[in-house]
């Protein structure tokens, strides 16, 4: 028989390990799972294993994910990492594979934490061997401590790739130039939020001793960017784009990219969650309440998941979702629920304040929404940007019917990275919005799972324990 979970938080990021503390603290069973070996999230990636050379290198945002670890070493919540989370049914079963078995629980409640992934920047060669996103050269960073070799040229824009360029300084590395495709005029654009953005002034802050820990280490900036293609022909050897009114040709041997963030929506979609278009940030996000619960009943999402608000404001959101959810099984009473939930909402109401100016002082250029027909944009199928129109002029009116017309989005990542791109570019061609041309339709299993790990599956075995061993927690 299915064993019976009280709750289920699905991702150890800050909102996950919110949403486990509050309602482990109020006496729920809890159960953590996430895919990583340690937990974290992206943030906080590889927390419980760093030493304080790494979080010294990696700063004090870093650094304060070690305050949301107690929970998980006092076993007040059964932690189990290395668990892939493939489906979940509205009925609340959830079926993952651990140790090369598929498993399945049923819980009463369950919340989605599942975070973030970086928005593709489609243009010409983004595919040559030699580009990767800034986000996985920081993962290695944080779980390895590996520094890129050579001479790196980061392009793109948003805060995480003035991040990652000042933590490879940082770290000893080199950063041969900054290639910052933020549109001119986003900065007017952004300013009528500017009141909104000083509720968190250190934000601001933060963003603002970046930029001049780049000026003080001499890596040249190129602002407005655009027209970027990546040359070479086995491997990447420049990067061509235009800034200022001038062509350079920057040569380039690891050339990191970075478009922001966009929820990670898997889970949320293949459950067939209502979900709505974001104008500002361009992205989706499902239809949430104040306590992050969605329309099926026991079911909630925090965090960037449910629309990006950041590491602080997730935590806040995680925590929320945990005193609700300990509130509907019975283990907290709504008056100290609210209670306890004012302080955080407050919190939260602050950080999301910021939100407005920083979704459109760093909105993507229109050139990586709608790129050029020669730009690949399904990677895992060979697709093409031209080959969407193409579709569009033969009479395909959204992102389902590409598959038909030409497997967009039926590769092995199942149009995780494709499928903002892919509907921007219908949208553009049939001259609709995203409302209604919408998003590719996600079938689980929402992760590649094994004829093998099926059929090891036994309903009865809920696999070992969890715990929390920071010797073991990558
Ligand atoms: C690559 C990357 C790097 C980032 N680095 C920074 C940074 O350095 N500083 C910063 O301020 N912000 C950073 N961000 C933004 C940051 O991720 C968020 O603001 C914050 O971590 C969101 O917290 P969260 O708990 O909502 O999600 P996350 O921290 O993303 O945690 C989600 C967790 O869910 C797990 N998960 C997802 N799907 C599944 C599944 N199907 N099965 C099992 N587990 C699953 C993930 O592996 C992850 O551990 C980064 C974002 C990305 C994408």
């Amino acid at each position: 028989m299915t064993k019976n979970v009280p709750l289920i938080v699905i991702g150890a990021g800050p909102a996950g390990l919110g949403a486990a503390a509050e309602a482990a603290g109020a006496g729920v069973e809890t159960l953590l799972l996430d895919e990583q070996p340690g937990p974290g999230g992206q943030i906080y990636r590889a927390i419980a294993r760093s030493d304080a050379a790494r979080r010294a290198l990696l700063g004090p945002d870093y650094a304060r994910g070690a305050a949301l670890l107690p929970a998980l070493e006092s076993g007040a919540v059964d932690y189990r990492p290395g668990a892939n989370i493939w489906q979940i049914t509205p009925e609340r079963e959830v079926y993952f594979t651990r140790d090369g078995k598929a498993q399945v629980l049923q819980a009463a409640r369950i919340v989605l934490a599942t975070g973030a992934m970086e928005r593709p920047m489609p243009f010409p060669g983004w595919t040559l061997p030699g580009v990767m996103t800034a986000g996985a050269a920081q993962i290695m960073l944080k779980s390895a401590g590996t520094v890129p070799q050579g001479e790196v040229v980061l392009a793109g824009s948003g805060p995480l790739l003035l991040l990652l360029a000042s933590q490879v300084l940082d770290a000893g590395g080199r950063v041969a130039a900054l290639v910052d495709t933020t549109p001119r005029g986003s900065l007017m654009a952004a300013l009528p939020h500017l009141p909104g953005m000083l509720r968190a002034p250190s934000t601001l802050k933060k963003g603002l001793a970046l930029l001049a820990r780049l000026r003080r280490a001499g890596v040249p900036h190129y602002k407005g960017a655009g027209d970027l293609r990546a040359r070479g022909t086995e491997k990447i050897e420049a990067l061509r784009f235009t800034a200022g009114g001038r062509e350079y040709d920057l040569p380039c041997a690891l050339l990191l990219l970075h478009l922001g963030v966009v929820p990670n929506l898997q889970i949320t979609r293949a459950l067939g969650l209502a979900h709505d278009w974001d104008p500002l940030p361009r992205c989706w996000r499902p239809r949430l309440d104040s306590w992050g619960n969605t329309e099926h009943e026991g079911i909630a999402v925090a965090g960037d998941g449910g629309g990006i608000v950041g590491a602080e404001a997730s935590e806040h959101q995680g925590r929320l979702a945990g005193l609700q959810a300990a509130c509907q099984l019975g283990k907290l009473n709504p008056a100290d629920r609210d209670a306890k939930a004012a302080g955080i909402r407050r919190a939260l109401a602050a950080q999301r304040a910021a939100r407005p100016f920083l979704d459109r002082l760093y909105r993507p250029a229109e050139a990586f929404l709608d790129p050029p027909d020669n730009t690949l944009v399904c990677r895992c199928e060979e697709v093409t940007a031209g080959q969407i129109r193409d579709f569009v002029r033969l009479g395909c009116l959204g992102p389902n019917q590409t598959k038909a017309f030409g497997r967009a989005g039926m590769g092995p990542c199942q149009g995780r990275f494709c499928g903002l791109t892919v509907s921007e570019v219908i949208a553009r061609a049939r001259g609709a919005g995203m409302e209604e041309v919408g998003h590719y339709r996600i079938r689980p299993p929402i992760k590649p799972v094994t004829l093998a790990e099926l059929a090891a599956m036994d309903p009865d075995d809920t696999g070992p324990e969890g715990g929390f061993d920071r010797d073991d927690a990558a």
